[in-house]
């Protein structure tokens, strides 16, 4: 018998839909783009319930006659290429005809859109890819599609959604980015109907400046690089703005928002020694290149390009970046008599420091001092003290960042930050449950200023973070002040501190997990020991006491290993003494 059958069309139109539309924010990202190439100024988005229930886009572009409407919806129905010659020269987001007839296939569409010059739009409704009704309708010039009930009919994607909070973060970080790279059209964003951006048309600097922060438009250093073939502008961040995550860079080619390796290296290439190891610098950075000179069509999202000579792209990115840093730099010396204090002079936190901070944040949530005892523990080394059970010795610390044990079966490597993070957590978790925390009032409130998707996630967090203590009053523009914050928290360097912490927070990391558990997680991993921290023989004694003590110890909270053991068994396999 034969075992090949072809595909019935709905399935394959399934499939094909799954490369477009992966979530609620694609969905929201391809409307977008459909919007801009019809030339609107205006673009309105909603979502209910992070897009899962709803996503409407409105706009008032060109609109579409009753015809075209319904051609729309059919795969490979475009207006924008019409030959295999035009792909080389695309200068519209969309092209390849897929996002509305994908859309429709994983969800119920409505689509309502009239031209300037009629007087009658059409209404056209199609669901999980069948057409239900055509009629002609009264509604504005323009076009509002709504999709309901995204992935209805393939619930194996559904699945896949994450939470509320999360669908509508990549929402929120989707319309900041095509936003940003089209400051001269007005955005509102509205989530369960309420407000979360209205965003007049504005110049590039104010848009910046609206959707990341003023902070962010005070500190940054413009770009501008021109050749007959490339043009390079925009921000980049000061050094000292730099970020523990890759979320703040920014990058449109050719007006598209993508992610590309090579430019973000070549950023962070000619920033150089100025940023702190595993540190990203902040770029808003538009690179208008030639058409050919650039291929778009290489993913189906569009979410990646290829250049065609990217030794060159990057040499000129680099440069521009450079130029960028110099010329600020040679700017800031004229200003200032006094020479410059070093970037990043500010030391690591010593083990000492650490720890006792770590004692601070667990004392807030209800842990005793005594179980911070080794926060005193004096540096000296010691002789290699025993490891329960009496048959393990500490070796001593490795790059200062593992611990080598030995012990009857081989060489145990811990990886210092990941235990006394697992301890903490446990410890954390526990207490939170039982403990009322207490918190302080700050004389001085610390102001921390918010991208848009960031305050979207601190409201939603706002009632763990309170029961942990924090105090919190919103400003408008998405400035937060904190009035208060638990006992544990330095109060000094609140401001740092909170930033690192919402970073961590937010990282896509832990995002399956429900919020007080991410909240949990990021401060066990704030207060830990630092890969990278010296510590003494006693301090190890006693994060291995702790760890041996602790349940889950062999994998730290976000699911990495805590340790790894080399047997003797394996060593005598790799001098080839066993078979
Ligand atoms: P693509 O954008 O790749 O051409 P789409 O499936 O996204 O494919 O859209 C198909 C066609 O429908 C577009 O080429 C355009 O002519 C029309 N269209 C879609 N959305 C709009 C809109 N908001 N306003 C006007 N025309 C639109
Ligand atoms: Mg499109």
């Amino acid at each position: 018998m034969s075992k090949i059958h072809v595909l019935p069309d709905a399935l394959i139109s399934q499939i094909a839909a799954g490369e477009v539309v992966d979530r609620p924010a694609s969905v929201v990202k391809e409307l977008i783009e459909n919007s801009l190439d019809a030339g609107a100024s205006r673009i309105a988005v909603e979502a209910e319930q992070g897009g899962m229930k709803l996503i409407c886009v409105r706009d008032n572009g060109g609109g579409m006659d009753s015809q075209d409407a319904m051609l729309a919806f059919s795969r490979h129905a475009t207006s924008k290429i019409a030959s295999f010659e035009d792909l080389g020269n695309i200068g519209s987001f969309g092209f390849r005809g897929e996002a509305l007839a994908a859309i429709a296939a994983v969800s119920s569409v409505e689509m309502r859109t009239r031209e300037h010059d009629v007087q009658e739009g059409t209404e056209i409704v199609v669901s999980g890819g069948k057409f239900q009704s055509r009629r002609a309708a009264g509604c504005p010039p323009g076009t509002e599609i709504v999709a309901r009930n995204l992935f209805f009919n393939t619930p194996a994607r559904r699945k896949f959604l994450k939470s509320e909070t999360t669908e509508l973060g990549y929402i929120v970080s989707i319309v900041t980015c095509m936003a940003l790279s089209n400051p001269s059209a007005a955005f509102d964003m509205k989530h369960n109907g309420k407000e979360i951006f209205s965003l007049p048309a504005a110049s590039p600097q104010a848009r910046a400046a609206a959707l990341l922060g003023k902070r962010f438009f005070d500190e940054v250093m413009p770009v501008y690089f021109q050749t007959p073939s490339i043009n390079i502008h925009g921000f980049i961040g000061q050094p000292g703005m730099a970020r523990s995550q890759k979320k703040h860079q920014y990058l449109f080619i050719n007006g598209r928002d993508v992610m590309d390796n090579l430019v973000s290296r070549a950023i962070a290439d000619a920033y150089g020694s100025r940023l702190p190891a595993r540190f990203f610098p902040v770029f808003v950075i538009h690179i208008d290149i030639d058409p050919h000179e650039v291929d778009v069509n290489v993913h189906p999202r569009k979410l990646t390009v290829k250049f065609l000579d990217t030794r060159r792209v990057y040499r000129d990115v680099s440069q521009a970046v450079s130029q960028a840093l110099v010329d600020y730099e040679a700017g800031m010396s004229v200003l200032r008599s006094a020479p410059r204090p070093p970037l990043f002079a500010e030391k690591q936190p010593s083990v000492q420091e650490a720890l006792v901070f770590s004692g601070r944040i667990a004392g807030g949530l209800g842990v005793r001092a005594e179980d911070f005892k080794y926060a005193d523990a004096g540096q000296q080394t010691g002789t290699p003290v025993l490891l329960s059970p009496a048959d393990a010795k500490i070796l001593c610390q490795i790059a200062n960042s593992y611990i080598a044990v030995l012990r009857e079966e081989g060489i145990m490597f811990i990886d210092q930050h990941a235990a006394h993070e697992r301890v903490l957590y446990e410890r954390f978790s526990a207490r939170a449950k039982e403990a009322k925390t207490e918190s302080q009032q700050l004389l001085v409130p610390a102001s921390v200023e918010c991208t848009r998707e960031e305050a979207v996630f601190l409201r939603q967090a706002m009632e763990h973070l309170s029961k942990l203590g924090f105090e919190f009053d919103e400003w408008s523009g998405g400035t937060f002040v904190i009035r208060a914050c638990p006992k544990s928290l330095q109060k000094e360097n609140l401001e740092k501190i909170f930033r690192e912490f919402l970073d961590e927070m937010m990282s896509g990391q832990n995002e399956k997990d429900i919020l007080p558990e991410r909240i949990l997680k990021s401060l066990a991993c704030k207060a830990a020991v630092k890969f990278g921290m010296k510590m003494a023989v006693e301090e190890m004694q006693k994060l291995i006491d702790e760890l041996a003590e602790t349940s889950n110890n062999s994998t730290c909270p976000h699911g990495r290993p805590v340790r790894v053991t080399i047997g003797f068994e394996e060593l005598e396999r790799r001098f080839y003494r066993r078979g």
